[in-house]
C-alpha cells in the first residue's frame, strides 16, 4: 500500500470552484490507479470570506495549513473586493509565511494546441521559470509622502538578500542539472543597479559550483522579446518576483491560453506545505459557466503529486492533458466549445 497524503483544498473564487473540484477528482482517479490515498480537507477562504468576515482567512489559518502535505489552491479575488488586498490577505501571506520561496512555472505547449507564435512546434517550446517568491519588488515596504499636495512622492523598497538568491539559484542549477543543462538569469541590473547588481553577483558566484550547467544572463526586455522569437534558447529561467510574474503570464499566453499554466510555490526542504495553484486569476468574467479551462489547474496537481514523489502518477496526468488536447477536446480560450467538466472528464476516463 502507497503512501497517504492530507491535502488542504482552497477553491478559492470564481473560476476556483469549478476548475479544483476538477482537478480533485483527477487527483483521486490517479490516486487509486497507483495505490496511494488522498485526503482531501476544504477550506473556503479567499475574497468571498473576506465579504462575510472581514478578512481572506481565519486568524489561524497558516497553522492549520501546516499539518498538511501540501495544499490545492485555485485562485482568490472578486472585482467587488480591492484587488490589493488578495495578495496580502491569502496568496502573499501563504507564500511567504510559509517559505514557499520556489515560484515554480513551466511552460511546454501541448499538442493539439496551436501557439500563437505559429511556426514554432511542441521543441520549441518548453521550459520552466522559476521566480523568487518571497523578497525582491514584492516585500511591499514604501510610503507616499504629501499624497495631497502637488509635490506627492511614491516610493515602493525592493529587498534582495544574500540568502534569497543563494537558494533559488542552487534549486535552478540543480534543476537544469535533470534538464538540458542551462540556466538563463533575467535581470534588469543595468537600470536596478543596487538589488539586481547584486542578484547577478550572487548567481554568478552559485553558477561558478555547477560548471556542467550552461550560465546565461538576459535583460528582461530582450528575454520577453525572445520569448516571442526565440523561445527554444530558455530551459531553466531563474528571476525575480515581479519580472516572474510578469512573464510567467507571457509564458501562458505563448502556450496557447492563460488557462494552460500550472505552477506548484515550493519550500524545497519540506518544512513547510507547499502549495499548487494555475498560473492565472480567479476570472471572475467567465465564472459559474462551466466554460473556464481546467488544465492549468490540472497540471498543478501533476506537479504537486511530483513534489510530493509520486513522479509516474504526476507523469500520467500531464501524459492525460495532451491525451484531451491532442484529441480537440478544448475549452473555448483555445477555440474548441468543450466544458470545464467535459475536459476533465475526459482527463479521469484516460487515467
Ligand atoms: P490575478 O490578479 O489574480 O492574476 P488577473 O487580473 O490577472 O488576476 P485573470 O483572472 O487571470 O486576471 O484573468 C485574465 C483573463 O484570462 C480573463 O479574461 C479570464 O477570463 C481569462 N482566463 C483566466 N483563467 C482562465 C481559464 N482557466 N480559462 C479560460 N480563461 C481564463
Ligand atoms: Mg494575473
Amino acid at each position: 500500500m502507497g503512501r497517504d497524503y492530507k491535502i488542504a483544498v482552497v477553491n478559492g473564487d470564481g473560476i476556483g470552484n469549478e476548475i479544483v473540484p476538477a482537478g480533485v477528482s483527477i487527483l483521486k482517479a490517479a490516486a487509486k490507479k497507483y495505490g496511494f490515498a488522498i485526503q482531501t480537507e476544504d477550506f473556503s477562504w479567499g475574497a468571498g470570506h473576506y465579504l462575510k468576515h472581514g478578512e481572506f482567512m481565519p486568524k489561524d489559518g497558516l497553522e492549520l495549513l501546516k499539518n498538511f502535505d501540501a495544499i490545492y489552491f485555485g485562485a482568490v479575488g472578486l472585482p467587488e473586493v480591492d484587488d490589493t488586498l488578495p495578495a496580502k490577505d491569502y496568496t502573499f501571506k501563504v507564500r511567504t509565511e510559509l517559505q514557499q520561496y520556489v515560484n515554480y512555472r513551466p511552460v511546454k505547449l501541448f499538442s493539439g494546441v496551436k501557439s500563437p507564435l505559429r511556426d514554432k512546434t511542441e521543441k520549441d517550446i518548453d521550459f520552466v521559470i522559476l521566480r523568487e517568491n518571497n523578497e525582491g519588488e514584492f516585500v511591499q515596504n514604501g510610503k507616499i509622502l504629501y499624497p495631497d499636495t502637488p509635490n506627492g512622492v511614491a516610493v515602493d523598497t525592493s529587498m534582495v538578500t544574500r540568502l534569497g538568491v543563494e537558494r533559488i539559484a542552487h534549486y535552478a542549477f540543480k534543476l537544469a542539472r535533470k534538464r538540458r543543462k542551462k540556466v538563463t538569469n533575467v535581470t534588469k541590473s543595468n537600470t536596478l543597479i543596487y538589488t539586481l547588481g547584486f542578484w547577478d553577483q550572487v548567481i554568478a558566484e552559485v553558477a561558478s559550483e555547477y560548471p556542467d550547467v550552461v550560465y546565461d544572463k538576459m535583460y528582461v526586455d530582450n528575454a520577453a522579446a525572445s520569448f516571442v522569437l526565440k523561445p527554444e534558447v530558455f530551459d531553466v529561467i531563474v528571476t525575480t518576483n515581479m519580472i516572474g510574474d510578469i512573464l510567467s503570464d507571457l509564458g501562458g499566453a505563448i502556450m496557447g491560453s492563460l488557462g494552460l499554466g500550472g505552477s506548484g510555490n515550493i519550500n524545497p526542504e519540506g518544512r513547510f506545505p507547499s502549495m499548487f495553484e494555475p498560473i492565472h486569476g480567479s476570472a471572475p468574467d467567465i465564472a459559474g459557466q462551466n466554460c473556464a479551462n481546467p488544465i492549468g489547474q490540472v497540471w498543478s496537481a501533476a506537479i504537486m503529486l511530483e513534489h510530493l514523489g509520486e513522479k509516474e502518477a504526476a507523469k500520467n496526468i500531464v501524459d492525460g492533458i495532451e491525451h484531451a488536447t491532442s484529441q480537440g477536446n478544448l475549452t473555448k480560450d483555445l477555440k474548441g466549445n468543450a466544458s470545464t467538466s467535459e475536459v476533465a472528464a475526459r482527463i479521469v476516463d484516460f487515467i
